[in-house]
């Protein structure tokens, strides 16, 4: 039966145009996406999509990567994270498949954020998730990142376990998302991105979300993602 949905959910994206069908939709009920994720973005109240999403999510399911510009508060969070799961679901990735996805993030406050949102949305999904940020002993979680299938984290902390972490295998790594793109690159991470993207296998799916535009964000989409539709729903787009 779960065969039959995957199936059906595939056909059903594969004959969506974000271009035609994603103007009529506003509902992530409308979407092609699988039950679960469904179920548990309804229980943690969320119906209606905002633009961003709207905009995004269409694009993102079909496989392409994307350069997504919203100002903060936008709900772009959803917008990225709705795409990791499904794309994960879509691959039938279980806790027995290793590093499927990255969330990169700029302060650990913000990743506690976006890990709180997905283990949420994600509760009814059976793939595993983790936290890596500063802060915490390296070595505790060493242990635990090896067996993840998503990592949600800061820039330093993923680059540190990617070039140290025994039995980090990136090879089945399905998509990257590089959150707070500007708010990164004004940090200083420029060096630990590229360290990150230099590890992940090319043929991945690259989501970038910034909330501002920037010759540095262009340059970083320009090198870390492939041919991405720029989507931006702020006045300056
Ligand atoms: P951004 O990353 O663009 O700053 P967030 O993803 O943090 O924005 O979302 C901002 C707020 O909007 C959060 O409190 C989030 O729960 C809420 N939100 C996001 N998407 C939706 C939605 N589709 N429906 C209702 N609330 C939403
Ligand atoms: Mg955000």
């Amino acid at each position: 039966q779960e065969e039959e949905e995957l199936q059906s959910l595939e056909k059903r994206i594969q004959e969506f145009d974000p271009a035609v069908d994603g103007a009529s939709i506003s509902d992530f009920a409308n979407l092609p996406i699988s039950k679960a994720t469904l179920q548990g973005l309804k229980e943690a109240n969320f119906v209606t999509m905002t633009d961003i999403q709207k905009k995004t999510i269409c694009v993102s399911l079909k496989g392409d990567d994307v350069m997504g510009t919203a100002k903060t508060g936008s709900g772009k969070t959803l917008a990225f994270l709705v795409p990791v799961i499904e794309a994960l679901t879509r691959a039938q990735i279980t806790e027995f498949d290793g590093l499927a996805a990255l969330v990169i993030s700029p302060t650990r406050e913000l990743a506690v954020q976006i890990f709180e949102v997905l283990t949420k949305i994600g509760k009814y999904n059976s793939f595993s998730a983790g936290l890596v940020t500063g802060g915490k002993e390296v070595q505790f979680e060493k242990e635990r990142v090896a067996r993840m299938n998503i990592l949600v984290g800061t820039p330093g902390r993923i680059s540190q376990h990617l070039n140290e972490t025994v039995g980090m295998d990136t090879s089945n790594l399905q998509v990257l998302v590089l959150d707070e793109a500007d708010r990164c690159l004004d940090m200083g991470f420029k060096k630990q991105i590229d360290s990150i993207v230099g590890h992940l296998p090319p043929t991945r799916q690259t989501l970038l979300f910034s909330a501002t535009q920037s010759d540095n964000v262009s340059d970083l989409a320009r090198l870390s993602l492939t041919n991405p539709k720029r989507i931006g729903v702020s006045a300056d787009n």
